[in-house]
């Protein structure tokens, strides 16, 4: 009953999504530092090109611009690096209308109080970024998140994991899959590496075939309906392998606004050239459309960055 339950709601979610246009707002905390602890090598924020030509806003900004947007219909989703490092973040969330976020879990570790807050307001998903030290990336620590997802589950919130796959690690996913469940956790979905800053190592489509297929198995050897793990692939993986097709609309739905007031096509193409319009005076101002070549069924955010990086 759970399981349909919460499967009901992911629905929902993503329906309310794909109902409205979807806004990733981007800002940073106030003040250095940015995040809880050592920035993360694939920090999409601070990785960002509009990282460079930030424009400063207070907490009290970044509520009014989340509200005004929600205000004229779209679907607002508070990118940051460690959102609960704001002293008013349950503001933030609910300015957004948010009932789901993303940490790194040392806040929850530390000050395990901010999941009371969480639950007021009726958070109901906290995800949490997982790492298996195999990457070869600077990312959160395992143990910490592992601590944070025992006091999630224990607060009622449903917790999820979220892991990132690149060239070192992909091979390893359904390994991942089952320490995974063997620690109990029943969520999680795998992220592709976006190669920002030129490091290497991005999943090429063929790849993102190889990460389909172990998830076919896992599904397998886990079945949700028997109490396994439900086990799914983020937009960014692409569509050429998936079973459920779609094509992005990057530049449509959604939109990000950077944290310099441009607005791009998406958190990973706040590239200069690759603006599209302005947030000002709290619109959304579109003066030029997006799509860069390639096969539509797979990511623009990967297209323009395989194309870019080789
Ligand atoms: S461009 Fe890629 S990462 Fe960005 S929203 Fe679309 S599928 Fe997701």
């Amino acid at each position: 009953m759970k399981n349909a339950q919460q499967k009901e709601q992911r629905l929902a979610y993503r329906q309310a999504l794909m109902a409205k246009k979807a806004v990733d707002y981007m800002f940073l905390p106030p003040d250095e530092p940015y995040c809880n602890r050592k920035v993360c090598s694939d920090c999409y924020v601070i990785k960002s090109e509009s990282f460079r030509d930030r424009v400063r806003r207070s907490e009290t900004e970044i509520i009014s611009d989340i509200r005004g947007l929600v205000e004229k219909g779209y679907c607002v989703l508070p990118i940051t690096t460690e959102l609960l490092m704001f002293s008013r973040f349950i503001r933030i969330l609910e300015a957004a209308e948010s009932k789901r976020l993303l940490t790194n879990g040392a806040e929850i570790t530390a000050r395990p109080g901010v999941l009371g807050d969480l639950k007021m307001i009726g958070v109901r998903q906290i995800t949490l970024t997982l790492d298996f030290g195999n990457s070869g990336m600077v990312r959160p620590d395992l143990g910490v998140a592992m601590d944070a997802w025992r006091r999630i589950e224990n607060a009622g919130i449903e917790p999820m994991g979220r892991i990132t796959l690149n060239k070192l690690n992909y091979m390893k996913a359904g390994e991942m899959v089952d320490a995974c469940f063997k620690s109990g956790i029943r969520l999680l979905q795998f992220n592709r590496f976006m190669d920002l800053s030129g490091q290497g190592r991005m999943l090429k489509t063929t790849d993102a075939r190889e990460v389909f297929e172990q998830i076919r198995l896992a599904r397998q050897k886990y079945p949700v309906s028997k109490g396994g793990i439900y086990v799914s692939a983020a937009g960014g993986m692409g569509s050429v392998y998936r079973e459920k097709k779609f094509e992005c609309e990057a530049g449509k739905t959604p939109v990000a606004i950077g944290m310099d007031n441009y607005v791009y096509p998406c958190i990973y193409l706040t590239q200069e050239e690759n603006r599209i319009g302005r947030f000002e005076g709290g619109e959304i101002i579109i003066e030029k459309t997006f799509g860069p070549p390639g096969d539509r069924l797979e990511c623009p955010a990967y297209r323009y960055l395989a194309a870019r990086n080789d």
